[in-house]
């Protein structure tokens, strides 16, 4: 039986399928160590946990359709306005919002080769024609993205840091593209992994969105804060930009329990900070232990590492790793398959993913 010819564009999509059902538990651990998403190492703040189970009673109402409560505690806590902040399930809503509102057949959507996979695919899904800008040794390149900017760009997706490679692109190299960018392109600054960078040179982009009508910055709660379940993401953006989302978004598009864990864990400004202090301190040991088993993990800085392992076969150590209870992910997908991403997790997680890995490579 035929089914009916999709929009021009969706079948160039390979559908996005997460999680690995089928995986073993760690013996030592005894459960799965899950190491392939990003995910924060220590879960939700326990604020964020009782607020999500303090909604029980009340999952027959609708959620606040504005947010209101959650886009005051953002504004709150990062000195902005709240009039200009949307929320999303997840920041690839907002994402496919910015899209599906600002680009068609026949509009070009700018990434840097290895940027996150959702740009291509909200641009295919809208019909628009995704353009990859190359890189050179993994680095987000201005100028190659600038020379493909062309009448028919709509929107430059840049994530800063960038996921898969950790890649941070200088604060003057983020203005210098948008200083060159006509005024009708968009913007979008993805920070995902803002909250984990110390560097007092970085910004998220809030302060460029001040000054601009075409930027907008993305943000998650799915890494430092642990809520990747629960789907909340949030845009900042010019008056224009933000009228425009909230046209284009459902009504209803985030969860009640997202908005109440999302306004916990705001409040929760320890846990925030003792996961970036475990972050950094993991990150430099495993990136350490990884270098002396001879493998190549790049300079990160967000909370995971992308492992290259050169000729020797980084599928074949990924298998091993599944068999032994752990999760990571392989980077075929984003054009580099010698490549593994690997999330850092807690500390007990890194002992045993690098215990796992010397053990695989010992035995070839
Ligand atoms: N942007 C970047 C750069 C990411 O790495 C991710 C998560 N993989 C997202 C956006 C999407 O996050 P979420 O939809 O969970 O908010």
């Amino acid at each position: 039986i035929q089914a009916p010819r999709p929009r021009p564009g969706l079948l160039d999509i390979d559908p996005y399928i997460g999680g690995e059902a089928n995986a073993v538990p760690h013996p030592r651990l005894g459960r799965t160590i899950r190491l392939a998403s990003n995910e924060g190492a220590f879960g939700p703040s326990p604020q964020a946990t009782a607020a999500y189970r303090e909604l029980g009673g009340e999952i027959h109402r609708y959620p606040d359709g504005g947010a209101c409560a959650l886009r005051e505690a953002l504004a709150a806590r990062f000195g902005l306005d709240a009039g200009r902040i949307v929320a999303g399930a997840g920041s690839d809503e907002l994402i496919a919002l910015l899209a599906k509102s600002y680009a068609g057949p026949g509009d070009e959507v700018l990434y840097s080769r290895h940027g996150f996979l959702m740009y291509p695919i909200a641009a295919k899904a809208v019909g628009a024609t995704p353009v990859a800008a190359p890189e050179a040794q993994l680095h987000t390149d201005v100028d190659a993205l600038l020379a493909r900017v062309t009448p028919r760009t709509r929107i430059v997706f840049l994530a800063n840091p960038n996921n898969p490679t950790g890649y941070l692109l200088p604060r003057a190299e983020v203005e210098r593209l948008h200083a060159a960018l006509p005024s009708d392109v968009i913007l979008a600054l993805d920070a995902a992994y803002a909250e984990y960078i110390d560097d007092p040179d970085y910004s998220a982009g809030a302060d460029l969105v001040d000054r601009a009508g075409n930027v907008v910055m993305l943000r998650t709660f799915s890494k430092i804060y642990g809520m990747g379940a629960l789907r909340l993401g949030w845009a900042y953006a010019s008056a224009g930009i933000t009228d425009i989302l909230h046209r284009a978004r459902g009504p209803f598009n985030v969860s009640a329990a997202a908005q109440a864990a999302g306004v916990a864990a705001l409040a929760d400004r320890d846990f925030v900070a003792k996961s970036v202090a475990h972050n950094a301190e993991w990150r430099r040991w495993t990136a350490a232990e990884l270098a002396k088993l001879g493998l190549a993990p790049l300079p990160s800085a967000g909370n995971f590492l992308l492992v290259d392992f050169g000729d020797r076969d980084a599928e074949a150590a990924r298998q091993h790793l599944k068999g032994t209870g752990i999760l990571v992910r392989q980077m075929g997908g984003y054009g580099l398959p010698s490549c593994l991403r690997i999330t850092i997790g807690t500390e007990d997680e890194m002992r045993a993913v690098v215990e796992a890995l010397a053990e695989h490579l010992r035995g070839r």
